[in-house]
C-alpha cells in the first residue's frame, strides 16, 4: 500500500543539491523542512531561494502570493528531531557512506516507521546507505540532477530490499513535484553518471593524447552527434576535482580502465585548475564568461 507524502524533510539543505531539492517538494505543494548542521548554510540556502522565486515574479512566471505561499511552506532547521513529522526524508548530504548511514540512523530514532528515507547519492550503493537503519524496505534511491529546481530528470533506484510500495510512493511523489523519474538498478552510478563519467574521461585523454584542441573536441561531439554542451565544458562546470571524485568511486567497483582517473585531470586538479569554480579549467572563465573555446 503506498502511503501520502505531505511533509518533506531534506538534510544538506544548505549545500548545492539539497537547497535545489527543497525548492522542488515546496513549489509543489509540500510542506519542505531543510535541514543541515549549520544555520548559516541554511540562511543563505534560504536567501537564494528567495532570489529563484523574486526572479520567477518579475519575470511574470509566478504570482507574487504564490511565491509567499512556497516560501511560507519552506522551514529551515539545524535540530535533527524536527524531521520527526516527515513522511519523506530525502538526504544529499556529503558523498561519504559511513556519514549518509550515521544519518539513517538518526533519522531512524526520530522518524516514525512509515517514513520513507531517499537518498540522493551519484556513486553509492541504496542497498549500502539502507544498511545503516532498521527500515531498509522504506530506503529508496532519488537521484536528482544539477541543477535540481530547473532538470526534470530523476533516477528512482531501489536498493535490494527496497518494497515495491516504497517504490510507488517515492515514484508518484517525484510525478507530483512535476519531475521526469527513471527507473534504474542499485549500480554505482545508475544510467548518467555510469555512461558520462568514462566518456568525459576518454575526452580528457584525447585532449592528453593531443588529438585536437579542447576547443575542437567540444565542437565536434556538439556539431557532429548534437550535444548542446562539449563534454570539455561540461568537465569544467561539473568541476574537476568532483570527476576525480567520481572516478575514484568507480573505478574500484567497476575496474573498468575507462573510469580510472586520467594522469591529466589529476595533474590540473593539483594545479588549481577545477574548472569555472575556479576561473579555469579546459577553458578560462572571468565574469560568467568562457574563454578559450
Ligand atoms: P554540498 O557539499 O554542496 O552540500 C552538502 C551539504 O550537506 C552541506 O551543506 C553540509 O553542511 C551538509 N551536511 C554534511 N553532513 C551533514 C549531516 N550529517 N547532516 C546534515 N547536513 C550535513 O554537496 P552536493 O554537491 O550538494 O552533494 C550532496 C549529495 O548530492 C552527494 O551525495 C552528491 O553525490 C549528490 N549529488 C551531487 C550532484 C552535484 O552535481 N553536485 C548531483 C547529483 C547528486
Amino acid at each position: 500500500m503506498t502511503s501520502t507524502i505531505r511533509t518533506v524533510g531534506v538534510c544538506g539543505a544548505g549545500g548545492t543539491m539539497g537547497a535545489g531539492i527543497a525548492i522542488v517538494a515546496a513549489r509543489a505543494g509540500f510542506r519542505a523542512i531543510s535541514y543541515d548542521v549549520g544555520q548559516d548554510r541554511l540562511d543563505s540556502a534560504r536567501a537564494q531561494t528567495a532570489a529563484f522565486f523574486d526572479k520567477s515574479v518579475e519575470r511574470g512566471k509566478l504570482p507574487a502570493e504564490e511565491r509567499d505561499a512556497i516560501m511560507a511552506r519552506s522551514e529551515t532547521t539545524t535540530d535533527l528531531a524536527e524531521l520527526g513529522e516527515c513522511d519523506l526524508v530525502i538526504e544529499a548530504i556529503f558523498e561519504d557512506l559511513q556519514v549518509k548511514r550515521k544519518l539513517l540512523g538518526q533519522l531512524d530514532a526520530v522518524c516514525p516507521p512509515e517514513t520513507i528515507f531517499a537518498s540522493n547519492t551519484s556513486t553509492l550503493s541504496i542497498t549500502e546507505i539502507a544498511a545503516g537503519c532498521s527500515r531498509p524496505d522504506r530506503v529508496i534511491g532519488l537521484h536528482f540532477c544539477l541543477p535540481a529546481q530547473l532538470m526534470k530528470l530523476i533516477e528512482v533506484s531501489p536498493g535490494l530490499l527496497t518494497s515495491e510500495a516504497t517504490l510507488e510512493t517515492a515514484w508518484a511523489w517525484t510525478e507530483k513535484c512535476g519531475q521526469m523519474p527513471v527507473k534504474t538498478q542499485d549500480r554505482p552510478g545508475f544510467i548518467l553518471n555510469a555512461l558520462l563519467v568514462p566518456f568525459n574521461n576518454d575526452c580528457i585523454r584525447a585532449v592528453e593524447a593531443g588529438v585536437a584542441e579542447p576547443a575542437d573536441i567540444d565542437r565536434a561531439i556538439k556539431a557532429g552527434l548534437g550535444y548542446k554542451m562539449g563534454p570539455l565544458e561540461l568537465i569544467d562546470l561539473i568541476g574537476l576535482d568532483t570527476q576525480v571524485r567520481l572516478c575514484e568511486a568507480f573505478y574500484p567497483v567497476t575496474l573498468d580502465p575507462r573510469s580510472a582517473t586520467p594522469p591529466l585531470l589529476r595533474r590540473m586538479v593539483a594545479a588549481g585548475q577545477l574548472g569555472r569554480k575556479s576561473g579555469r579549467g579546459f577553458f578560462a572563465y572571468e565574469g560568467g564568461k568562457m574563454f578559450g573555446a
